[in-house]
This record gives structure tokens, C-alpha cells and sequence, in this order.
């Protein structure tokens, strides 16, 4: 049977908007409560303010940087001090960057993706571990599909992408299951991060409009409600592996 998370302290990283936001309204939907973790506080409150009415008892909000370990270290203390426990960690934070190597401006720039999409689901982890084997708690972690495929124009998110999948599935070894790890390789996302809004606003190279209707003239485009839910049951049932279906990796592979 799945897990009953009511009552459950969850943080969620990257619950301001997409996938992350979507995940904090099952957990409210279960009883959960949230500690919700993003830059823009503004839209953790909207998360916040929609997740109690849908039943979440409590909900933390603390506006930080998955990218600087300092707040990472002070989102996971301000969860344990406020709630007296952590029970699911959600490593959901990430960008994406879409440009061809050779035309990268500044590769330092990409050093972000590396920043944001491994380091900020590493360092969260290092600090909640000790929390969560106290708990018998669970990690989530949202890889991508791109881990897996070649995506031209995404080298760096792929390469960080990747990195996440292998490092997870080394940490759920070193850890004998104690803590159990969920990791998604989710396909492509009706999200900020899709639609391209994300991207520009935070100053990384722009998904273009060619890039866009060409994946989602040939793909399923899956709304972040239904994906979040996926995740969540995964999680609860510790499920190890949420993945794109196989038919979809094959028409990758096929093209
Ligand atoms: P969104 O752009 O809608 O959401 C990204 C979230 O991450 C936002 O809440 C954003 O909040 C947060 N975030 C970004 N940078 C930081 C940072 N430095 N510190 C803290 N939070 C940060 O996109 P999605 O919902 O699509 O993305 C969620 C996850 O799902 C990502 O890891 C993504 O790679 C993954 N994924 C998405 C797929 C898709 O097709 N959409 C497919 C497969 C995986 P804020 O700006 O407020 O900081």
C-alpha cells in the first residue's frame, strides 16, 4: 500500500512554479505538510495560500538559491526547526539552457545548469540526510528524459541531467534503501520551463519558438497536474523509477 503522508513534513524545491508547484498541491491534496522552497517568495505564497485550501495542514515558505550551499544548508535547518522533523525530500529545482555548443557565448554561463540542476539537488541532500534516516524518510529527485537521449541544442542540460541519474542511483546503493530514492526521467512537461518564460527571465539562452513546436509536433505533451501525480504515487509506493515510456525513448533512438 502506499505510504500515508498526512501529517509528513515534505520540502519541495522549485515549488514556485511547473512540476514543483503541481507536486505541492498532491501532497496538500494527502494531508502533507510543506515546506515550500523557490527564489520568487511571492509565488511560494500563491502555492502556499492554494495548497492550504487543499488541505495541507502547514506550510513553511523560505525563499533560497539551490545553487548556494549556504541556503540550502539554512531552507533544510528553517524545515527540521519549524516542523521537528523531515520526511520526504523533493529535489525538483532546474533550468534548462537550449543553444548550439559552438554558438554558446560564454560557457561559463552554463555553469549554472551544473549549479542549479546537480549541485542543487546534491547539497539539499547532504543536509537533510541526517533527518531523513532519522525518519525512515524518502528522496525524490527529477532527472529528464534528456539523461538519456542526445538532444541537440541541450549539451549542458543533458550533461547535468545525467549526472543527477548516475549520482542518485550510486547514493540509493551507498545507502542500502535506508532512505528510499525515487528518480523521474520525465519527458516533455507543459511548464515555465517549456514554454520558454523561465529561461529568458533568468537570463540563459531562450528556448525558440522552432525548437518548441518541432519536440511538440512529434511529442506527447504531458501536463505538470498529471506528472506531478505520477510522481507522488511513485514516491509513496516506493517506486524507485518513474521513466518516459518505452516507445518514446524508441522514437529518440529511431530519429
Ligand atoms: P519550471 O521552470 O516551471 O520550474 C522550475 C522551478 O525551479 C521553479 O520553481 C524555479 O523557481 C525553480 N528554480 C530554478 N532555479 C532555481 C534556483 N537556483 N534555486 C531555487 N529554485 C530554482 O519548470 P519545470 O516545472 O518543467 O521543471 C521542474 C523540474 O523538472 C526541473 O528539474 C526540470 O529539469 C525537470 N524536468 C522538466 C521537464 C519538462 O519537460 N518541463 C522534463 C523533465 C524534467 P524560481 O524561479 O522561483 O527560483
Amino acid at each position: 500500500a502506499p505510504e500515508d503522508v498526512a501529517g509528513k513534513v515534505v520540502l519541495i524545491t522549485g515549488a514556485s512554479s511547473g512540476i514543483g508547484e503541481q507536486i505541492a498541491y498532491q501532497y496538500a491534496k494527502k494531508g502533507a505538510r510543506l515546506s515550500l522552497v523557490a527564489r520568487r517568495e511571492a509565488s511560494l505564497h500563491d502555492v502556499a495560500a492554494k495548497a492550504k485550501d487543499i488541505g495541507s495542514p502547514d506550510i513553511l515558505v523560505v525563499a533560497g538559491d539551490v545553487a548556494n550551499p549556504e541556503d540550502c544548508k539554512r531552507f533544510v535547518q528553517a524545515t527540521v526547526e519549524h516542523f521537528g522533523q523531515l520526511d520526504h525530500l523533493v529535489n525538483n529545482a532546474g533550468v534548462a539552457s537550449v543553444c548550439w555548443f559552438e554558438e554558446v557565448p560564454d560557457v561559463a554561463d552554463f555553469k549554472q545548469v551544473l549549479a542549479v540542476n546537480f549541485w542543487g539537488a546534491v547539497h539539499p541532500t547532504h543536509c537533510a540526510l541526517p533527518h531523513l534516516k532519522k525518519s525512515g524518510g524518502k528522496i525524490f529527485v527529477n532527472s529528464s528524459a534528456a539523461a538519456v537521449l542526445a538532444m541537440p541544442r541541450m549539451s549542458f542540460y543533458n550533461a547535468s541531467k545525467a549526472a543527477v541519474l548516475n549520482f542518485f542511483e550510486t547514493l540509493r546503493i551507498e545507502l542500502l534503501d535506508e532512505v528510499g530514492i525515487t528518480i523521474a526521467t520525465p519527458g516533455w512537461i507543459e511548464s515555465e520551463m517549456t514554454k520558454g518564460k523561465h529561461l529568458s527571465k533568468h537570463g540563459t539562452v531562450e528556448v525558440d519558438q522552432d525548437m518548441r513546436d518541432a519536440q511538440v509536433g512529434v511529442l506527447p505533451v504531458v501536463r505538470a497536474e498529471r506528472c506531478a501525480e505520477a510522481i507522488v504515487d511513485a514516491v509513496c509506493r516506493g517506486r524507485r523509477h518513474l521513466t518516459v515510456p518505452l516507445w518514446y525513448r524508441a522514437l529518440f533512438l529511431w530519429r
